[in-house]
């Protein structure tokens, strides 16, 4: 099992910021996270080391999940959730 989260920088997840209530301060005003930087063929954080914590996995395990779940498993159950995200979240860039 990985000890590694495995992000494939596809920039999804910082495109729903209309839907997470922690990130609608940072919609640029079509769910696309202000900070989202295209680059080449992924995504970058411009804030990464002080994106805010509902953008950071380990600290969400931290957070709310240590005492029920491993990283391991909390990080394969994100995984999962980037799956559907990439699967049916589909928000254009613009
Ligand atoms: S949806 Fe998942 S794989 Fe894509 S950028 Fe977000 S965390 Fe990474
Ligand atoms: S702050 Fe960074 S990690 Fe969080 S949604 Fe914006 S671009 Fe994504």
């Amino acid at each position: 099992m990985s000890d590694k989260f495995n992000c494939s920088l596809c920039g999804k997840c910082c495109m729903l910021c209309d839907r997470i209530p922690e990130l609608k301060e940072y919609d640029r005003g079509n769910g696309v996270c202000r900070y989202l930087l295209k680059n080449e063929n992924s995504y970058i954080c411009m804030i990464y080391e002080k994106r805010p914590d509902i953008c950071n996995v380990k600290t969400q395990w931290e957070q709310n999940h240590k005492e029920d779940i491993s990283l391991e498993e909390y990080f394969k159950k994100s995984e999962e959730a980037c799956r559907i995200i990439i699967e049916t979240g589909s928000i254009e860039w613009k």
